[in-house]
């Protein structure tokens, strides 16, 4: 399956996050084993230990909501947080990426969905972000893009509109904020049942998990 998945995402170069959440260790091997180097987890907890356990050249991406007093058990080693859903959180991986020493990749999270439960932000909340004092001071911490997931529906145009939308906003951030910072470059779009829509609407990053580890 990792094979006929990347084979598909040849073609635009979009990356593949293996999303590992819930799966022990050995499973996430098993693929490490078939070259694959990108993980994702959505539980800080669960992400700490997979770190621990596994090879060190694994990238691993947070793509769960995340609370703030939590920042600091993955500042040391996350590679990319996806999940920044408010000033205070960005702020706080600042200073944790701080005291590590590092830059933390960060996407912004957007709340797309047409249902309610979803985290994530809406375009004006983004840009008085970017705008902030605050976020201008931050060294710590680079945005690299938008992250966003879709209704959870059979109705595939609704997706594509959902997608659309993401897009949309990484454009328009783009051409706001980031028009000189070639690392603004991600759209992390699309997980087991819709992803190769997210390709077609733009995604730059997949987000995979039941394909390639079976059912939760
Ligand atoms: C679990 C999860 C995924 C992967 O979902 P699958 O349907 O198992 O591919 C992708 N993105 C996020 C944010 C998730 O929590």
């Amino acid at each position: 399956m990792l094979n006929k998945i990347l084979q598909q995402l040849e073609p635009t170069h979009t990356k593949l996050i293996a999303v590992s959440k819930t799966h022990p260790a050995e499973r996430v091997m098993e693929l490490y084993n078939q070259g694959q180097r990108i993980f994702g987890e959505n539980k800080v907890q669960e992400l700490t230990a997979k770190y621990e356990a596994l090879p060190k050249d694994i990238e691993w991406h947070l793509i769960g909501h995340l609370q703030t007093n939590k920042v600091k058990y993955i500042a040391a080693f996350v590679s990319c947080i996806q999940s920044v859903d408010s000033l205070k959180l960005l702020a706080e991986i600042d200073k944790q990426a701080s005291k590590n020493g590092r830059v933390i990749d960060c996407l912004l999270q957007f709340h797309v969905a047409e249902e309610e439960t979803k985290f994530g932000l809406d375009e004006t909340e983004a840009s008085e972000l970017l705008q902030s004092a605050a976020f201008l001071d931050m060294k710590n911490v680079r945005i690299t893009g938008v992250m966003g997931m879709a209704t959870f529906t059979d109705d595939l145009m609704q997706v594509r509109r959902e997608f659309q939308h993401l897009k949309k906003i990484f454009d328009n951030l783009k051409n706001r904020f980031f028009g000189d910072q070639p690392s603004f470059k991600e759209i992390s779009m699309g997980m087991s049942g819709d992803y190769q829509l997210a390709v077609e609407e733009g995604s730059t990053m997949v987000r995979v998990g039941t394909l390639l580890f079976g059912v939760r």
